[in-house]
C-alpha cells in the first residue's frame, strides 16, 4: 500500500470530476485581483498534517481563492483563519495563522482532509462528485487507522461524504446512519466521530459557529484521540 504522501501525489494529479477540473483550472487562470501577481495552485488538495495523526478533521472541500490558490488545506482564506486559530489556541499548531504552502505552519498529532479535494462552484460539489472523490477519502483512512482515534467532521455535508468512506475503510458505521448535529460525538469501533459546524464564513460571520464552540469540539475531540492539550 501506498505511503500518505504517495496517497497525496496522486490525488493531486486525479482529473476524474470534469466539472471541477475545468473549474479549478479556470479560477487558476483568471485569479481573484489581489492575488493577480500569484500563481495559483489550480489542482486537488491533498490533506495536510502528519501520517501517524490520532486526530483528522474532515472539512467540505478547498476553496476557490483558498486552498485551490495555495495548494494546502484550509490554507489563505477566512474559513482556515479560524480552524487554525482555534488549533493553535489548544496546542494543535505551530502558529495561528495559515497563508501559504511554505508558511512554516506544523500541526501536530491532526491531520486536515476534505472529502472533495477540487475546489467546486459556489463550494456546492455534486452528490455525484462527492462519490467519485470518496475512494481518495476511504484510501487515507485506512492509511490513517493504525494511529486514528478520533475525527471532526464539519458540516452536514462532510458527514454524509464521511460516513460511507468510514464503512468502506472497515469501521462498523451503525444503521441508521447517525444524524449530523454540532457537537454529536459517536463512537466507531475504535474511534470517536465528532460533528462541528462547518468554519464557513456564514457560520463564523452569523455566530452561528464562535471560536469557543470550535475549540470545545476540537479539545474534546483531541482528549479522545490522547493529545495533549494547552
Ligand atoms: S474532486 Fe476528487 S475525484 Fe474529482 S477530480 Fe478532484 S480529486 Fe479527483
Amino acid at each position: 500500500m501506498d505511503s500518505l504522501a504517495d496517497l497525496d501525489r496522486r490525488i493531486a494529479g486525479c482529473r476524474a470530476c470534469p466539472r471541477l477540473v475545468d473549474w479549478r483550472e479556470e479560477v487558476a487562470r483568471t485569479k481573484r485581483a489581489a492575488f493577480a501577481d500569484e500563481t495559483y495552485w489550480g489542482r486537488p488538495v491533498p490533506g495536510f498534517g502528519p501520517q501517524d495523526a490520532p486526530l483528522l478533521i474532515v472539512g467540505l472541500a478547498p476553496a476557490a481563492h483558498g486552498g485551490n490558490r495555495t495548494g494546502r488545506m484550509f490554507t489563505g482564506d477566512r474559513s482556515g483563519d479560524v480552524l487554525y486559530q482555534a488549533l493553535y489556541d489548544i496546542g494543535l499548531a505551530s502558529q495561528p495563522t495559515s497563508v501559504s504552502a511554505d508558511d512554516g505552519l506544523e500541526l501536530y498529532g491532526v491531520r486536515v482532509t476534505a472529502p472533495v479535494h477540487c475546489a467546486p462552484p459556489a463550494n456546492k460539489p455534486t452528490p455525484g462528485e462527492r462519490d467519485t472523490c470518496r475512494p481518495w477519502l476511504v484510501q487515507e483512512l485506512r492509511l490513517l487507522r493504525p494511529t486514528l482515534r478520533a475525527v471532526v467532521v464539519l458540516g452536514a455535508f462532510g458527514w454524509q461524504a464521511a460516513l460511507p468512506a468510514f464503512a468502506e475503510a472497515g469501521w462498523s458505521v451503525p444503521r441508521p446512519r447517525p444524524a449530523f448535529a454540532h457537537g454529536v460525538r459517536v463512537p466507531l469501533d475504535g474511534l470517536d466521530l465528532f460533528g462541528c459546524f462547518h468554519v464557513s464564513q456564514r457560520n463564523t460571520f452569523t455566530g452561528r459557529l464562535t471560536p469557543a464552540m470550535l475549540r470545545d469540539v476540537l479539545r474534546t475531540a483531541a482528549g479522545a484521540a490522547g493529545l495533549p492539550l494547552k
